[in-house]
């Protein structure tokens, strides 16, 4: 089943680069294996995934550390500063900073650790009260201040577009995230690049590598519903 679904989630991402005259070697499929079994990520892994997401500190601690080394951890959930210990060192992306509390947290492991951590800025684009993220006009604020901290590395911007039935309604979501993105690549301000635009689920993905998704994070469309119940 994995392995069936993550072909055809590849294909979906070819021909959705193709539609955009997109090098799909731009577009990097993570596969969002929050609460399902190491044994489902083996699966993924056999096909040649190497790319997962997970969205709480302490089960990517675990997983991580039972599974092979060359697997990249993409942490994409919301992150408290007390957790920051668990996934600074073990995560190659952390997608989901939201507040220069948080940031100054991670730049402390980060330099415990001897180490440069990876991050983007998780922004709330449809201004969503039940998401975290930051509103599009507080980022380049953010993005100066993390600018300073010498053991983090903003890579770029990440969005979690609103549920919706029809992906369509998220393409103006993407665009803006992408017009964010350029804006502030413009500004050329030091130790920021934003090379990575992180958005698109398995509803909206293919609409969003259309509007410039470099990383898509799909779980459901891998790994099947997901039970939080058990
Ligand atoms: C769970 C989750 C996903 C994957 O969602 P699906 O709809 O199952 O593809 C993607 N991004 C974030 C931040 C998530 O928490």
């Amino acid at each position: 089943m994995v392995k069936e679904n993550l072909k055809e989630v590849e294909e979906k991402i070819t021909a959705a680069c193709e539609r955009a005259g997109r090098d799909r070697n731009e577009v990097t499929l993570i596969a969002v294996s929050k609460t399902k079994p190491m044994e489902m990520i083996e699966e993924a892994y056999s096909a040649g995934k190497r790319d997962f997401g997970e969205n709480k500190a302490q089960e990517m601690k675990e997983k991580h550390d039972a599974l092979p080394d060359d697997i990249k951890w993409h942490f994409i959930g919301h992150l408290q500063t007390n957790k920051v210990k668990y996934v600074v060192g073990r995560a190659t992306l952390i997608h989901s900073v939201d507040s220069l509390h948080l940031a100054e947290a991670i730049e402390k492991e980060s330099e415990k650790k001897n180490l440069v951590s990876d991050i983007l800025i998780e922004v709330n684009v449809a201004c969503e009260e039940s998401k975290f993220g930051l509103k599009t006009d507080e980022v380049e604020k953010l993005v100066r201040d993390v600018a300073k901290l010498p053991h983090l590395r903003v890579k770029g911007l990440m969005t979690i577009a609103p549920f919706v039935e029809n992906a369509e309604e998220n393409r103006n979501i993407f665009r803006e995230l992408k017009a964010l993105s350029v804006d502030i690549a413009a500004k050329n301000i030091d130790n920021i690049s934003m090379d990575i635009l992180s958005m698109g689920m398995t509803g909206d993905y293919e609409v969003a590598v259309e509007e410039g998704a470099t990383l898509v994070r799909v779980g459901t469309g891998i790994f099947g519903e997901r039970n939080y119940s058990i």
